[in-house]
């Protein structure tokens, strides 16, 4: 058996993993590659399988990471079915479509701009590519085996994480496999904890908090401080949020900080369509998260939830403290940006990330103290003070990871340490040597591996 690794390779993003076995191949992720300009460049190249001898997919859950590469894939001859679990395929719903219409308005700004080298620029994937990619996507319950390709057992099992977030374990030829894909957090305000890992000859695990654990302070103080700090200097609180999961957990925590009176009574201003799309989908799935209906609808009533592009522009205008939560998580692009270009000047106002922040984002940049970031080719000075609240990641840290993979009943022959910028990634691979004494290896982009040959 061969496992090709296309992705989540020294970085977070493009998450691609190819098994081979008897002339047959499966595909786990098919994430888009995403921050640094040489990372989204390999969105571009050819890749060294060809999609239409891809048998099937599948995906461990809807972050554009994981799934975004998909309507690329279709659209280069993939025509084989794609296995997911239903939250991750109506998130997938929202997200791909979306994604496809950030990649045509880019394209469109390049070329109104004379930005790019390529005449005419064109989008890696439109939207409507997207919608016909949805197609391919098939539902399968968490923990109920499926044959993905005859032969192959495949389960998902719960990760946290995200809403329909799974590991996927692969049995194939008397072997088996297990990927990880992004585990979540032991004490999430949303989500569950993961399942733990299931028996596995290799393990594929993720690393982006390898080298870190969060800090053990509430997020719940740290966010309630922040909102406090500003309100008292009348600013405005702008937190660039992922529409799917972050922001809903965040729409909990201001609600839960206001019901406590740990906050004043500000409004709190949700702008983000796609964010207000996933909220429902949340809402649709109460059994895979820790919010009841009635806390779901206690939500949407404390939150100002913006429909209209004038009720948008307004938001750059505000002349009381307030929250504004928006998309996109690392201001890598979307409504948030126009509130950063408004807001980010203004001693009095605060910026909050409340999630990973991948190299190459302004995200990234402003958490590590930029004083200007470029937005819309304008350069704009950063004075707000900027907080970033790792422990309100939807990602495990290090003393998780190590934990989860210290669960599993036996030792696998090898693992794999993907998913993580350079140094998280080896510093998981260093621990879990030393701890469980493991082998393991940081593979590098499109390494192949014969998992036959002798170690
Ligand atoms: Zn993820």
């Amino acid at each position: 058996m061969k496992l090709t690794f296309l992705g989540g390779t020294g970085t977070v993003t493009g998450s691609k993993y190819l098994l081979e076995h008897g002339g047959r191949k499966l595909m786990i992720d098919c994430g888009l590659f995403q921050g640094l300009k040489q990372l989204r460049l390999r969105n571009w190249e050819a890749l060294p399988v060809d999609p239409s001898t891809v048998d099937a997919v599948v995906l461990t859950h809807a972050h554009l990471d994981h799934s975004g590469f998909l309507p690329r894939f279709c659209e280069g001859g993939f025509s084989g079915p794609v296995y997911t679990s239903q939250a991750t395929r109506e998130l997938c719903g929202l997200l791909l479509p979306d994604s496809g219409r950030l990649l045509e308005e880019e394209a469109e700004y390049a070329n109104r701009h004379g930005f790019s080298k390529h005449h005419p620029a064109l989008p890696l994937y439109t939207e409507e590519q997207a919608r016909r990619a949805l197609a391919a996507l098939r539902t399968v319950a968490l923990g109920q085996p499926f044959e993905p390709i005859p032969g192959v057992q495949v389960s998902l099992r719960k990760a946290g994480h995200l809403l329909g977030a799974a590991s996927v374990h692969v049995a194939w030829g008397g072997r088996s496999i297990l990927f990880s894909g992004d585990l979540g957090r032991q004490a999430d305000l949303l989500m569950f904890p993961p399942d733990a890992p299931t028996p596995c000859d290799w393990l594929v695990m993720e690393s982006t908090y390898g080298d870190r654990s969060h800090v053990e302070t509430d997020a719940l103080e740290l966010l309630a401080d922040v909102i406090n700090r500003t309100a008292a200097r009348g600013g405005v609180v702008v937190v660039p949020s992922f529409a799917v999961g972050r922001a809903q957990a965040l729409m909990y925590a201001l609600h839960l900080l206001r019901e406590q009176h740990r906050i004043p009574d500000i409004p709190v201003f949700l702008n983000s369509p796609m964010a207000t799309d996933a909220t429902r989908i949340y809402e649709a799935h109460h059994a895979e998260h820790r919010l009841t209906a009635e806390q779901c609808e206690a939500l949407r009533r404390t939150t100002r939830i913006v429909t209209s592009v004038d009720e948008s522009k307004r938001l750059n205008t505000l002349r009381m403290p307030a929250v504004i939560i928006s998309a996109s998580g690392m201001a890598s692009g979307g409504r948030v940006l126009h509130h950063l270009k408004a807001y980010a000047p203004d001693r009095r106002n605060s910026i909050v990330f409340a999630g990973y922040q991948a190299a190459g984002t302004r995200g990234a940049a402003m958490v590590a103290g930029a004083e200007t970031v470029k937005i819309h080719g304008q350069h704009v000075p950063v004075r707000a003070e900027v907080a970033c609240i790792d422990s309100m990641s939807a990602h495990a840290d290090r003393k998780e990871l190590l934990d989860w993979a210290a669960a599993l009943p036996r030792a696998p022959r090898h693992v794999f340490v993907t998913h993580g910028e350079p140094v998280a990634a080896d510093a998981l691979r260093q621990a879990l040597e030393e701890r469980p004494g493991w082998t393991c290896s940081v593979p590098e982009y499109r390494d192949c591996v014969d998992l036959d040959a002798p170690a």
